[in-house]
């Protein structure tokens, strides 16, 4: 015959593990995701840095704000152009062609874009 008290012993103990294996599974869990947005914030800052130092010339100086878009020069779409003025937008290479006034720069893509290498851009 079972004992009614040491039945009622065993359930609570048996709640006390499932409760336990719960709240232990609850807490693993929290500290990988804590742990996994940690890292995933520290590697944005990290990239945030790198990119910050790409966007600088070699003397340290800022290029022009840049967005997506059509070189004005070259027709081409880029994921980085730079507004130098209204309404004109360049590429790395017509902007390092036009700030070195090298009008014998060859076709775009054609060099070593700079720090950023812009995508291949479609015809416009
Ligand atoms: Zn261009």
């Amino acid at each position: 015959m079972v004992d009614g008290t040491s039945f009622m012993e065993s359930l609570l103990i048996l709640v006390f593990l499932l409760v336990g294996a719960v709240l232990s599974i609850v807490l693993l869990i929290a500290t990988w995701t804590g742990i996994k947005i940690l890292l995933w914030h520290l590697s944005r800052k990290r990239e945030e840095r790198r990119m910050a130092q790409r966007l600088k010339r070699p003397d340290g100086s800022d290029y022009p704000p840049h967005v997506r878009g059509v070189c004005t020069d070259c027709g081409y779409w880029f994921d980085t152009v730079f507004e130098t003025e209204e309404d004109v937008r360049l590429c790395w290479h017509c902007l390092r062609r036009a700030e070195s006034e090298d009008p014998d720069a060859g076709p775009p893509g054609s060099d070593d874009p700079g720090p950023l290498k812009p995508q291949h851009g479609a015809a416009v």
